[in-house]
């Protein structure tokens, strides 16, 4: 699945989020503050990689992210992005 920026439009924290394509513009509320809108950046960063890569390549990153972004939500997330968070961090 692609990654997406997002900026709160509350809090200005900028979210990365990898979500199917067809779901890109989909609502979502901020998980740093909990009630700021997210809203699609353009990202300048595209990472594409195919899913042999991926197997090679464990993503760190996604396992960074996620243990970043629950660290700093405090218990606050929304369990559609628990659920993001529970998919990057076992990719
Ligand atoms: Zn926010």
């Amino acid at each position: 699945m692609p990654f997406y920026e997002y900026t709160c439009a509350r809090c200005g924290e900028r979210i990365t989020l990898q979500r199917p394509m067809a779901e890109a513009s989909a609502a979502a509320s901020c998980p740093m503050c909990g009630e700021g809108r997210l809203v699609r950046a353009i990202s300048r960063i595209h990472v594409v990689k195919s899913e042999a890569e991926r197997a090679r390549d464990p993503s760190w990153i996604d396992r960074d992210l996620a243990r970043r972004l629950r660290k700093k939500s405090e218990g606050r997330l929304s369990p559609a992005f628990k659920d993001t968070l529970d998919k990057m961090e076992s990719s």
